[in-house]
């Protein structure tokens, strides 16, 4: 095969794009990875999953020293926050972990090309190369995946500048804590990082036009977790729509039309966190025919991630669902899997979402509403924290299990958690559900004593009490 001649060339090295090339390679296929960053490992690894759980794990750390460690009969002296050293930690484990991928790729001789990639016709791709002394190369290839991720969502009259008003790059890297940090927009990635900031002593507050936070979760979670939140010291403006937002002498103004009436609120700093959008431009796609929402501007794909166009395929947050990396990266390797004709499939009834505030909330399959929509008969088992030993060993009590059942068959339907390491536990109801096992299993397989996870078993047993005795 001649050097510029691939079977497969990937577009983006993200949690989809990188896992897709090890796949391929494994499968035997020659592959190229096309990346237009300096790092591997996409927004995920870069500015997103990795950058934020770390600022989260030291602020939490930070949080506890302040807030919890006397109640455990700790006591010091000249606590202190070097943000400078938490913002380093946070770069290395980045860079860490971008650094393996790297090695990841070498390793599977999986060939990288610094550059920004583009389709010119099916299987070919002109790639500008990051050295911009060279000229740009075209790549051959029999198929193609596109792996280029999304980007933030702006907001109208509000205009990012990179300093005062941010998106979520930026808020992993402020150079000093914001006394006033507004956030427009009560999704995961605002809860998050409002979550480091606030933990490191900024008065947040969250703008949001509907009428409850994480609006995705199951409506009692939710508003569990406004609750715990806002006894942290969030301030949440529910149903509230900004209008405008300036920079004003070093402080960024914000009118935003609440449900008293309009108001006039002053930030150090403003996060606009509102959705991400798929990143299509510049891709080629309209040159080559690919079809794209017409909405949402997600490219269409097939139940074996291939667009429009035959040989050309997409998958992860440029395409539709759940703008997650576990869920990019099951479709790396469905879609690379099916090309080499195995019969592989991602099932989304069974993706887990998380939010790593503290109490953490973890989700998986259908909520309560849902299920009323649907008219689906079901049971609801919920168990709290305050009955969990070790909860209360940690003296973290928040929250509870929720396990949503069959009412008939008793199949696992959902499962939701707010409380302390629901990120861990969600995945025992991830498996339950893949596998179809029954509230009934769930309640009677052993858990280790005292964990966490009996409150999921005990949760199991009352959405089992539900379905045998009705109540
Ligand atoms: P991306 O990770 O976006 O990767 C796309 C890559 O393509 C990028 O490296 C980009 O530079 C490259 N690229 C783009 N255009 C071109 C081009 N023309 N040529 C070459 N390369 C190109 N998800 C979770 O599951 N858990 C979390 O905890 C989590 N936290 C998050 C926190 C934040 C602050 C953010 C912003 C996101 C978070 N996400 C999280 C979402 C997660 O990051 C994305 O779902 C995931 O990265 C999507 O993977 P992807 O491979 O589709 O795209």
């Amino acid at each position: 095969m001649a050097e510029n001649q691939f079977d497969l060339c990937v577009l983006g090295s993200g949690p989809g794009g990188y896992v897709a090339c090890v796949r391929a390679a494994q499968l035997g296929m020659k592959t190229v990875c096309v990346e237009k960053d300096e790092r591997l490992g996409g927004v995920c690894l870069n500015v997103g999953c990795i950058p934020s759980k770390a600022l989260l794990d030291s602020s939490e750390f930070y949080d506890l020293a302040r807030q919890r460690f006397a109640e455990h009969g700790i006591g010091f002296e000249g606590l202190s926050l070097d943000l400078a050293a938490m913002m380093a930690r946070k770069d290395k484990v980045v860079h860490e972990l971008t650094e393996n991928v790297r090695k990841l790729l070498e390793r599977h001789h999986v060939s990288v090309i610094h550059g920004t990639g583009r389709l010119t016709g099916p299987g070919r791709v002109v790639v500008d190369l990051a050295d911009s002394s060279k000229d740009p190369v075209e790549l051959r290839a029999r198929s193609v995946i596109l792996a280029t991720g999304s980007e933030p969502v702006a907001v109208p009259q509000v205009t990012y500048d990179g300093q005062w008003i941010v998106s979520s790059t930026e808020a992993l890297a402020f150079a000093e804590v914001p006394q006033r940090l507004g956030i427009i927009g009560g999704g995961y990635i605002g809860l998050e990082l409002g979550s480091v900031w606030n933990r490191l002593g900024s008065h947040v507050t969250v703008m949001e036009m509907l009428p409850r936070i994480a609006t995705l979760l199951d409506a009692q979670v939710s508003r569990s977790l406004e609750r715990f939140l806002r006894r942290r010291g969030f301030r949440f403006l529910l149903e509230s729509r900004v209008l405008k937002a300036s920079v004003e002498q070093g402080e960024v103004v914000v009118r935003v039309q609440t449900k008293e009436g309009e108001e006039r609120l002053v930030f150090d700093r403003l996060l606009v966190a509102v959705g991400r959008r798929p990143r299509t431009r510049g891709l080629g796609l309209e040159a080559v025919g690919i079809a794209m929402h017409d909405k949402t501007g997600h490219v269409l794909v097939n139940a074996r991630y291939q667009t429009s166009v035959p040989g050309i395929y997409a998958i992860g947050d440029l395409i539709a669902g759940p703008a997650l990396a576990h869920k990019a990266s099951a479709e790396a390797i469905a879609c690379v899997e099916g090309m080499a004709g195995m019969d592989s499939e991602v099932n989304y009834d069974a993706v887990p979402a998380i939010i790593y505030t503290w109490p953490e909330v973890a989700a998986v399959g259908k909520t309560e509403e849902e299920l009323r929509a649907q008219n689906v008969p079901y049971c609801v088992g919920t168990y709290p924290f305050t009955g969990a030993g070790r909860a209360r060993c940690m003296g973290e009590t928040e929250g509870f299990v929720k396990v949503l059942s069959h009412a008939a068959s008793g199949r696992i339907l959902g499962v939701h958690i707010i409380g302390p390491r629901a990120s861990d536990m969600i995945a025992e109801a991830v498996l339950a559900m893949e596998c179809g096992v029954t509230a009934a299993h769930v309640g009677r397989i052993m858990h280790g004593h005292p964990t966490f996870s009996e409150a999921l078993q005990e949760a199991a047993r009352v959405a089992t009490a539900c379905a045998i005795y009705g109540k």
